[in-house]
């Protein structure tokens, strides 16, 4: 028999699977062009020439010994540096490269930092909707992942005073994913404020280190000028995951890096465990040749103004429609009420006219659907008419 844990993650992975399968099937039947799948966060922006001009580069004039050998698990020195030297630009940081580890995407970067962080049986706070392979990573290493719902009320805001009360002594670290999927929603400055206060508050009542894991591969993506905190200045035990899968269109290379500040507790210990994590989970080291490629590519941009416009047109098609969603302020993700409250139900009526959205009991909050508009605004316009008669299917 294989591993029963591994058997319970599979059953929960083919529900993503029969999504994919559902949308090759109906754009078979129907044509791809009469199908309109908003069900996964593929960005469809193409990444910035620069990153092609880079590899290309990068590859003819680097030394094949260099370029494709072993190297720190930590990543390159000059690597580390500059990303080290742009988030200081940037956000007002302290950083050098002895704080960044170059990681294989957020999801490796989640992983070492989980794997480093957590003895079996400590527990791992979350805000409800979330991303819900958290709950994978986080059993990876035989933790326990709560979760601590946002505050409906307050547009999907996380609720520090929901939060403080469920921090116990077994509590290890949060994961504070902004901007945020699936909702959409970016945690303001005052809510960072408050939640850092809470947590300081906890720590001192029960004389532990908690941790902040700061998830932030949708940082760029923040519209109307949205400031997007850096949560390492006002929470110390702060970890921030990063990669560039969201913000520069690259999911399938897997890349981005992990900072842990010298102010955290523990931190000369937690570097050097994670980067021994990076190893030994079998990752080793980020991708060589795309970490010389982020390296020359720190002041690239995806086109935001895209994704804004799709935005809008999604925001307004669905109010006319009769929908309630949340406008979304950050990442490309609207989050919708289902109208009856059923959104297995809704997801499913859906399908009858070929949409294909995620329901939100995939993130862990029933009630609402998520939305991804990384896709063409040319479908969003094409969708509209067929939300409409979804709607109408309502009484909406
Ligand atoms: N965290 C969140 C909230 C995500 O939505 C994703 C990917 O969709 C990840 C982490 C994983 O990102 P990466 O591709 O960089 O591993």
């Amino acid at each position: 028999m294989i591993s029963e844990k591994m058997i319970k993650m599979a059953e929960g992975g083919s529900a993503i699977r029969a999504m994919f399968e559902e949308g090759n099937r109906l754009s078979q039947k129907y044509g791809r062009e009469n199908v309109y799948d908003f069900s996964i966060g593929n960005p469809n922006i193409p990444a910035p020439e620069k990153i092609r001009e880079e590899i290309i580069s990068i590859a003819e004039n680097t030394d094949p010994m260099e370029l494709h050998g072993y190297m720190s698990n930590a990543g390159y020195p000059f690597v580390r540096s500059a990303v080290a030297e742009s988030l200081n630009r940037r956000f007002g940081t302290n950083f050098t490269g002895e704080n960044i580890i170059m990681t294989v995407g957020a999801a490796g970067g989640l992983n070492i930092v989980l794997k480093t962080l957590l003895n079996p049986g400590d527990e791992v706070l979350v805000f409800s909707p979330y991303f819900l392979e958290y709950g994978n990573y986080v059993s990876n290493y035989d933790g326990v992942l709560k979760a601590v719902p946002a505050s409906e009320t307050d547009g999907f805001q996380p609720d520090a005073a929901a939060l403080y009360s469920a921090v116990n002594e077994k509590t290890k670290a949060v994961i504070i994913n902004n901007p945020n999927n699936p909702t959409g929603v970016i945690y303001s400055e005052e809510k960072i404020k408050e939640l850092a206060a809470a947590l300081e508050k906890r720590q001192a009542e029960l004389g532990t280190s908690i941790y902040i894991i700061s998830d932030e591969p949708y940082r760029e993506l923040a519209y109307d000028g949205a400031e997007v905190p850096y949560i390492t200045k006002y929470y110390k035990n702060t970890i921030v995951c990063y990669s560039w899968s969201k913000s520069l269109s690259l999911p399938g290379e897997r890349i981005g890096y992990v900072v842990i500040p010298n102010d955290a507790d523990d931190s000369a210990l937690i570097v050097s465990a994670a980067v021994i994590a990076n190893r030994i989970l079998g990752f080793v080291n980020a991708p060589a040749l795309q970490q010389r490629m982020v390296a020359a590519c720190l002041d690239e941009k995806t086109d935001v103004g895209a994704y804004d416009r799709n935005r809008q047109t999604l925001y307004n098609g669905l109010k006319s429609a009769g929908f309630e969603p949340v406008y979304p302020s950050g990442a490309f993700y609207m989050w919708v009420k289902a109208p009856d409250g059923d959104d297995k139900a809704f997801s499913q009526r859906a399908k009858k006219y070929n949409i294909l959205f995620v329901p939100g009991s995939s993130f862990a909050c029933p009630g609402y659907v998520r939305i991804a508009y990384c896709v063409s605004h040319d479908m969003i316009v094409r969708s509209l008419p067929a939300f409409k008669k979804l709607g109408e299917e309502y009484g909406l």
